[in-house]
């Protein structure tokens, strides 16, 4: 069997960064303990990993409806399911992805389970438990996960304006893979995280591994490689600036 990993199929979930083809939108491929979980498929994930992987798909989770993370939320549920014909899987969302039918009506019987995320909760998929977060300040409705694998506690802390209850939820986390895509946050109505706020995490909950992804405009022009190596000298821990493709050997 393959060794763990984690795939980020993108890395931006910026229109114009995407557009541009700077970077790919988001997407990350879960390959753990005998567990296979597609996250947040935005735009491109399928045709990437359909051309990388042959992998039977165990759970599909989405964060939130935003098109950069959601984007190829159905063609991931006909692919685990075999286009309907084997009931399986698990299928975990948001309830405005249900009401928005962002998730289509004819698709919500195809997986073994559809779950809807509600804060704080415990969900299983094959081996892996997942946790949510509390609910993320997006605009939208919006969760963070933490995922148990065997070996490691890792915290996918999604898109979310800062504020301090955020850190509880993502406790424990030895390894946080966090979507920042402003070094400096200035809006008066914030929706994502930036270095500042990153630091608070890093402060609080002592990972031994981060990896920033999902980046703007803002954090590319100031280089995401030169801070993350600032923070991993200023912190003593493995700090990473997420390239597109980039595998995560866990
Ligand atoms: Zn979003």
């Amino acid at each position: 069997m393959a060794k763990d990993f984690i795939h980020f199929f993108g890395t931006t979930g910026n229109k114009d960064i995407f557009f541009k083809k700077i970077r790919s939108a988001g997407g990350l491929y879960f390959h753990v303990d005998d567990t296979n979980l597609i996250i947040d498929p935005g735009v491109y994930t399928f045709y990437k990993y359909i051309h990388t992987y042959q992998d039977k798909i165990d759970g599909i989770i989405l964060s939130h409806i935003h098109i950069d993370h959601s984007n190829d939320l159905n063609i991931f549920v006909e692919l685990m399911t075999n286009g309907g014909e084997e009931k399986r899987g698990t299928v975990l969302v948001p309830n405005q992805a249900i009401e928005e039918k962002v998730l289509y009506s004819y698709l919500k019987d195809f997986p073994e389970h559809l779950e809807i995320v509600k804060p704080n909760s415990k969900y299983a998929i094959k081996n892996i438990e997942i946790t949510s977060s509390i609910e993320h300040k997006h605009g939208i409705e919006n969760y963070g996960f933490k995922i148990k694998t065997k070996n490691h506690l890792i915290g996918l802390v999604t898109d979310t304006a800062y504020f301090p209850e955020l850190l509880v939820s993502y406790q424990n986390c030895e390894i946080l893979i966090m979507n920042v895509p402003y070094h400096i946050q200035d809006k008066q109505k914030p929706k994502h995280l930036d270095i500042p706020a990153t630091q608070e995490f890093i402060k609080a909950i002592k990972p031994k591994k981060v990896v920033l992804t999902h980046f703007n405009e803002d954090i590319l022009k100031a280089n995401p490689v030169l801070l993350a190596s600032k923070l991993t000298e200023k912190y003593g821990i493995e700090v990473i600036s997420a390239e597109d493709d980039m595998i995560l050997e866990l």
